[in-house]
């Protein structure tokens, strides 16, 4: 792998920081898509997004 990363590296710090906090389920839940309908759930539902690691879960109201 001579591959040269000429691209700016993220600070390895805060990396890890976020990628250690979503082991431990401490997600940055962010709203995609509010009230919508959830088929499996038979409802409405919020869906979130982790805005470290794309991790989706979602919320019924
Ligand atoms: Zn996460």
């Amino acid at each position: 792998m001579s591959k040269i990363l000429t691209f700016k590296k993220p600070t390895p710090k805060e990396k890890n920081r976020g990628k250690t906090l979503c082991l431990h389920d401490f997600h940055k839940w962010k709203i995609v898509t509010e009230r919508k309908f959830d088929v499996k759930q038979g409802r409405l539902v919020t869906l979130f997004r982790c805005e470290r690691c794309g991790k989706e879960k979602t919320e019924a109201r």
